[in-house]
């Protein structure tokens, strides 16, 4: 697999999180002597023994493959990890900082420094992580105080688009590369350290840090505007008995629109897009152009409306009233194939159903222990059928492909009463209705 000529230059990747374990295996696989560095040791050791400490279709395998190449080690030791790799990657998370729309950058400044005074040779620091815009050249001359005199270290940033549920997709066969770089020798050494991809045609686009930095949050502005555009269509219908379902459809044949990301339904959330586009936000504020994103608090708050509407939808089913009505909830992911729920949707909503007294039962495939650790006091399932046994409303909320095909008739049978909210438009209404079920959706007018 090595289409270099000289040796492969040898990586660290700091942060073995959803982002960095993937990038870690996956550059194992392509050929790479690879070192993934966290500070947490029991995510360090379970990697280590070939277990993925999440969920992500095709990993584990990914995982098991590098570790028999021998191409594959996990450390928590940073000295370890300055003497190994010749480019190292930033993988650590960036939280939104709390009581704040801002980033919290404290992760990436400590790996930064952490490993940045360890290093006594040539070496390229990479960050991955999304960051504000700035935060690379910040990092640079923190970089220049702590590392040891006459340390030949360099900076660059290389956002990452992968898209948890297709991570191991994403990252061997991403649609382009950007590295934001400051100098030939960080480019050449970024060519080197992705080579097997960009030998694929692969497209890259070289581009100075700050430019880097912006495609990332761009991009995600870009995503959750146009999710929660459909979604302020969706509130039109539903004042005008219009069926935001039909609309989606007749917009997305104009190629200049398209069908992608034009889904209405429950909206975005997980540990990206909504704390992404508020630390733009606030970044944009910080650098006096605050005014050019001001319409992402809108798609903010279109976003969490949907999910104070789908509760709505729910209570207007139980009859007006939540109190003690017994709702199956399905899902709590924040999207189908990951067991993330960070700002989950499904949980925020399953939540908001319990405060308002209904006697909520959550059913995920894969998340329900995530679930349990941040909301320890709503009631978990372990399979479908228990979830829905004697629900008086059932509401969807995350669109696994078991609830996509579970048959409405046999749910029928199960539940108390044939009352469904399908929060993210991906039931048969016909179907389910034919067989019995009050069917809302949000979006879309009522049927009898
Ligand atoms: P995560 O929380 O799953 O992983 C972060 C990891 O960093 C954790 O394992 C944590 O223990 C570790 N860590 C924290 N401080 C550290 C330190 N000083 N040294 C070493 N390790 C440290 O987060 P994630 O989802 O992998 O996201 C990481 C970054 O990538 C974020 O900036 C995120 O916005 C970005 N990103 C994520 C995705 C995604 O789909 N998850 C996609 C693109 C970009």
């Amino acid at each position: 697999q090595n289409v270099l000529t000289g040796p492969l230059p040898r990586l660290t990747v700091i942060g073995t999180g959803y982002l960095g374990a993937t990038h870690a295996i996956c550059m194992a696989v392509l050929g790479y002597e690879v070192l993934g560095v966290d500070v947490d040791p029991d995510k360090i050791a379970r990697l280590a023994a070939g277990d993925v400490p999440f969920f992500e279709p095709g990993l584990p395998e990914k995982l098991r493959e590098a570790l028999d190449y021998g191409r594959l080690r996990f450390t928590t030791d940073f000295d370890e990890a300055a003497a190994f790799g010749d480019v190292h990657f930033i993988c650590v998370g960036t939280p939104q900082l709390a009581g704040s729309h801002a980033a919290d950058l404290r992760y990436v400044e400590s790996a930064f420094t952490e490993l940045a005074k360890r290093i006594d040779r040539r070496a390229l620091l990479v960050g991955k992580s999304t960051v504000p815009i700035g935060t690379a050249a910040r990092l640079t001359t923190i970089v220049q105080e702590v590392s040891p005199a006459g340390t030949d270290l360099e900076l660059a940033w290389n956002p990452e688009f992968l898209r948890e549920g297709f991570a191991v997709e994403d990252t061997l066969r991403p649609d382009r590369l950007v590295f934001g770089v400051a100098s030939d020798y960080a480019e050449r050494a970024l060519r080197d350290a992705f080579a097997p991809i960009i030998a694929e045609g692969t497209p890259v686009v070289v581009a100075d840090t700050a430019t880097a930095e912006l495609v990332k949050v761009a991009a995600n502005s870009f995503l959750a505007t146009k999710i929660s555009y459909i979604n302020a269509m969706a509130e039109v219908c539903e004042a005008t008995g219009a069926d935001v379902n039909l609309l989606a459809k007749a917009l997305s044949f104009d190629d200049r629109i398209g069908a992608r990301f034009l889904k209405p339904g429950l909206g975005f959330g997980g540990g990206c897009l909504p704390k992404d586009i508020r630390a733009f936000r606030h970044r944009a504020e910080e650098l006096g152009v605050g005014a050019a994103v001001r319409f992402l608090d809108e798609v903010d708050q279109i976003n969490l409306r949907r999910r104070a509407r789908t509760v709505d939808l729910v209570r207007e089913l139980a009859g007006g009233s939540l109190l003690g009505v017994r709702v199956a909830a399905l899902g709590a992911a924040f999207k189908p194939n990951s067991d993330d729920v960070r700002d989950a949707p499904a949980l925020d909503v399953a939540r908001m159903l319990y405060l308002e007294g209904a006697l909520v039962s959550v059913y995920d495939p894969e998340a329900n222990d995530n679930a349990h650790r941040l909301y320890p006091d709503l009631e978990y399932a372990d399979t479908l059928g228990k979830c829905v046994r004697g629900a008086e409303v059932t509401v969807l909320l995350t669109e696994w492909e078991q609830f996509r095909r579970a048959d409405p008739t046999l749910l029928g049978e199960i539940v108390a009463e044939k009352k469904i909210v399908d929060g993210r438009h991906a039931l048969d209404a016909t179907a389910y209705r034919r067989a019995g079920w009050e069917y809302r959706a949000l979006g879309r007018p009522v049927v009898a």
